[in-house]
């Protein structure tokens, strides 16, 4: 199903369905409370609750936890899949407090989900936007630092991917964390053979060969994260060690400033700071590192 224009604005689409079908299901409810009295409070009630549902207009935001269950993902000092579950789980947690948002986890941490079943959820939820949490890793231990992969040129999604993919570099700059390649915004593709090639941003070619599935397949703006390195002792604990709450506030304020526009009339939960309006969210930290050399690197097999 698809009903959002060239010119999608994040939310908006839906928000014009939901208020559309909202209101067809509004007056179904006002028929049949007056022609069947007897039924009337049933009705009220299953109704009331597509309607409720229909009109939340906050974004969605699917979360995925990259592996889980019998996909430990790349061994570290921690494993991959540990440190994205609980990554995802601190970033719901901190999504879900606001209040402005109604997160959506892919799969629930330390559960086995294939891509087909995750992104599966990311649609069925209207996800408005889906972040895909991965961990590099480094046998040698000196490979350290963020990347991260929206969907790439020529896809429906990529300028709004990219644009997130931005806010996400910024703050994991101010992190702290060095960033991978030329600007730490990558294409990963699949060529015939089911080899993956990674190309740089800078290279706005439309490839026609498959980026990650979650990438291709999700219905909404994507951007899949190599946050850190788990073979790497300082990532870890730029990320906030093994619970991963560093990096949670990461994506937590780059997705307040993605939806900016659409947030700007919604009131906050009052149990939450306004950490997003903070001087630090919105500076870039130019990395500490020197220009890196780009090679390519066999990522683990996240896909
Ligand atoms: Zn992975």
């Amino acid at each position: 199903m698809s009903y959002r224009s060239s010119n999608y604005r994040p939310g908006c689409g839906r928000t014009l369905l939901s208020f559309l079908m909202g209101a067809a299901l509004l007056i179904v409810g006002i028929k049949i409370g007056a022609w069947k009295p007897d039924i009337l409070d049933d009705t009220e009630y299953t109704i009331g609750k597509t309607v409720a549902d229909f009109l939340d207009s906050r974004p969605v935001i699917a979360i995925d936890a990259g592996h889980g269950g019998d996909d430990p993902g790349a061994l570290g000092l921690v494993d991959e899949a540990e440190l994205t579950g609980e990554t995802a789980e601190a970033l719901f947690d901190l999504l879900e407090a606001d209040g402005r948002f109604q997160p959506v986890l892919c799969h629930e941490k330390g559960t086995t989900a294939t891509i087909q079943e995750r992104y599966a959820v990311a649609n069925d939820a209207y996800a408005d936007l889906l972040v895909c949490i991965h961990a590099n890793s480094d046998p040698e231990s000196s490979g350290s630092g963020f990347e991260c992969y929206p969907a790439p040129p020529g896809r429906k999604y990529h300028p709004e991917s990219y644009d997130f993919a931005e806010m996400l570099v910024e703050e994991f700059s101010a992190l702290g964390m060095t960033i991978r390649g030329e600007n730490g915004i990558r294409y990963a593709y699949y060529d015939d053979n089911n080899e993956k090639y990674l190309v740089e941003s800078s290279n706005s070619l439309v490839f026609t060969d498959p980026s990650f599935g979650m990438l291709e397949k999700t219905k909404a703006p994507a951007v899949l994260v190599e946050q850190c390195f788990v073979s790497s002792e300082s990532d870890l604990a730029l990320m906030g060690g093994e619970s991963g709450t560093a990096a949670a506030e990461c994506y937590y304020r780059a997705i307040c400033r993605y939806f900016a526009d659409q947030l700007e009339d919604q009131p906050q939960s009052d149990n939450v700071q306004d950490s997003e309006n903070t001087d630090s969210s919105s500076t870039t930290e130019e990395s500490t590192s020197d220009e890196q050399v780009y090679q390519p690197v066999e990522l683990p097999s996240d896909e």
